[in-house]
Parts: structure tokens; C-alpha cells; sequence
């Protein structure tokens, strides 16, 4: 019979380098898993690279590991990890024909990882953080009903009707391209992006494919298309802006398995009676984002909202087509 326990660390905000992360049990201080995996290091030389953390410390990719227990690493982790790396061998086809559910996954135990290892540090009494994530109830709130939809990873589950979160994969043209790996997470808005060689994966991690409704027309008309790196930067922009102002927080039910369920069905409710689902867009504050977002070719704000009204694009006419690529050749 399949274990369809699920376990909570947030009740008793369990974080501590003595139980897994994803099931909970005692373990040693020794069993680690990386959050980004070996091969991953490996194929993007990713080991000595420094990351900069919530607390603005600095690891490396290497270094960065999370509580794990043997048999979820070998039983969950590693048959995922593989899954994920020949599907990326195969570039953006290869990712696009993969199960969304895997990516979620996939892309959701890095940005838990990174997420665990900030509450780790917070639980420490010998820190006093700045802003402590774990002092936030709505933000606890956001956390574990993320962890409840992540355990999908070792628990066999199925989403009645949705994906817990938007996924965008975009292409970008060889001939612009210099950077073979980027990686970008926001870990208050979910706001979640990877450069994999040619493909970037653009995600919001907890809205339920809103955001990706909401983008939709956009989304569409990058595909097909080999983007400069200056469209895919306004692209992730627009997302960690909508992911910025998305305002509600999905809620999952379980419904209650029979003896011998092999896997829960999760049903999910978003309250849009009492709360906007998005704060409204203010052009600035977008245009703050799209600055931020476009700080390699250093193009300010004041160039972009030259036109309050029309603010600077890279991926869209003023008639809202496709503006193709061609245009930005130096
Ligand atoms: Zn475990």
C-alpha cells in the first residue's frame, strides 16, 4: 500500500539540518543533497560560482545543500534530476515535451532549497535577520501551501484540473547568445527563472497558471521565434512584475483517500471574493523592474518611460505584433 502521508515541517516549523526536507525523517548531518544537482554543476561549471543569498551572504552553487534523507534522495531527487537532464540535452523541444508536473518540480526543489536553507538560518537563535521570512504569517502561509503541492515529488499526486504554477520556455538565438547558464529567483514573489544553454524557463511558482493566462498573447508570440537576450530579459520582467503584484494565495484541498488510493487528488480554490488577484500595474514601478531586469545594456528609466503611456519594448510593436530581432544586431 502507498504511503500517502504528507508531512507539514511548517507546524512546528521544523527546520533543522536534522530532518529531510521533504519527508521529515531524523537523519545525520551528513545526508545532504545538493539544490543544484551535479550534473547540473557540472555541464555549466556551476561549482565555484557564487550565489548571493536572502541575507545578502554569498555561497557558491556548490556549496549550497539542503537536509535530505537517502531514500528520498535516490528514490525522488535522482530519477527526477535524470529525467530533467536528458529532456535538456534535447534543448527547448526536449523541455517542452517533459510532464509540466517534473518541471514544477524540478524547478520548485531549487527555489525550496534555497528557501529551507534561508529558514534553517532564521531558526538559529545567534541570528537576528533584517527581514525574517519565517516571521511573516502571510508568507508562511504562501510557503506551505507551496510545500504541500511539492511533495508531489515523493507522495503520488494528481492536480484535478490546474498546474500550481506558470511555465514560459524561451528560445534564444545562438548568434546573440554569450551567457550559458543564469539562474534568478525571488523567494517573497516565487518569481523563478533558469538559463539552460539556449533555453530559458520563466516561471511563477504559486499562482495556478494565472499569470500565464494573463500573459498568454505575449507568450504566444515568442514562440516559434529565436529571441535576443534583451526580449527574454523584458519577458522575465513583465512575469516577476505580475508575479510582484499577484495578490491571492492559492489554497489546496486533499480529498480524502480510500484505503487502497494509490495517489491523492489535490482540488485548489482561489478566493477572488475578497482579494483582487492582482494589485493594479503601475507603469514605474514596471518600469523599475524593466530597468533592473535590463542593467546589461544600461538602458534607465528615464528612456523608458519616454513614453509614460508606451513604455519601452523590446519583444512588442505599438501595434502589439512581434518585433522581430533584427533590429537589435549591434
Ligand atoms: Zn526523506
Amino acid at each position: 500500500m502507498t504511503d500517502l502521508t504528507l508531512y507539514d515541517p511548517f507546524e512546528k516549523m521544523q527546520f533543522t539540518d536534522k530532518h529531510c526536507f521533504l519527508c521529515g525523517a531524523s537523519i545525520t548531518p551528513e545526508q545532504r543533497a545538493p539544490v543544484f544537482a551535479d550534473w547540473l554543476q557540472q555541464r555549466y561549471s556551476l561549482q565555484q560560482k557564487e550565489l548571493l543569498l536572502l541575507d545578502k551572504s554569498v555561497t557558491t552553487f556548490g556549496e549550497l545543500t539542503i537536509p535530505c534523507c537517502d531514500h528520498c534522495h535516490t528514490h525522488y531527487l535522482l530519477p527526477l534530476e535524470t529525467e530533467i537532464e536528458s529532456a535538456a540535452a534535447q534543448g527547448i523541444e526536449g523541455l517542452r515535451a517533459l510532464d509540466q508536473q517534473r518541471l514544477f518540480q524540478w524547478i520548485g526543489k531549487m527555489y525550496y532549497g534555497t528557501l529551507v536553507t534561508e529558514l534553517i538560518k532564521e531558526m538559529n537563535p545567534l541570528m537576528l535577520p533584517q527581514y525574517a521570512v519565517s516571521e511573516d504569517p502571510r508568507m508562511l502561509g504562501r510557503f506551505g501551501s507551496f510545500f504541500q503541492v511539492l511533495q508531489s515529488l515523493r507522495v503520488p499526486m494528481m492536480f484535478s484540473d490546474f498546474l500550481p504554477c506558470s511555465l514560459f520556455l524561451l528560445d534564444v538565438h545562438p548568434l546573440e547568445d554569450e551567457l550559458p547558464f543564469e539562474y534568478q529567483d525571488e523567494l517573497t514573489t516565487m518569481a523563478f527563472s533558469i538559463k539552460l544553454g539556449s533555453v530559458v524557463i520563466v516561471c511563477s511558482l504559486l499562482d495556478n497558471g494565472i499569470i500565464q493566462q494573463a500573459m498568454g498573447k505575449l507568450y504566444r508570440l515568442t514562440q516559434g521565434q529565436q529571441l535576443h537576450p534583451i526580449q527574454v530579459a523584458e519577458f522575465k520582467a513583465r512575469v516577476f512584475y505580475a508575479a510582484y503584484i499577484f495578490n491571492v494565495v492559492p489554497e489546496y484541498f486533499i480529498r480524502p483517500p480510500k484505503p487502497d488510493d494509490d495517489h491523492l487528488v489535490l482540488d485548489t480554490l482561489i478566493d477572488d471574493i475578497r482579494n483582487e488577484i492582482f494589485n493594479p500595474w503601475d507603469m514605474t514601478a514596471y518600469a523599475h523592474m524593466l530597468e533592473e531586469m535590463l542593467k546589461p545594456w544600461g538602458i534607465r528609466e528615464q528612456e523608458i518611460m519616454a513614453t509614460p503611456q508606451q513604455p519601452l519594448s523590446f519583444l512588442t510593436t505599438e501595434a502589439q505584433g512581434f518585433r522581430p530581432i533584427v533590429q537589435f544586431r549591434k
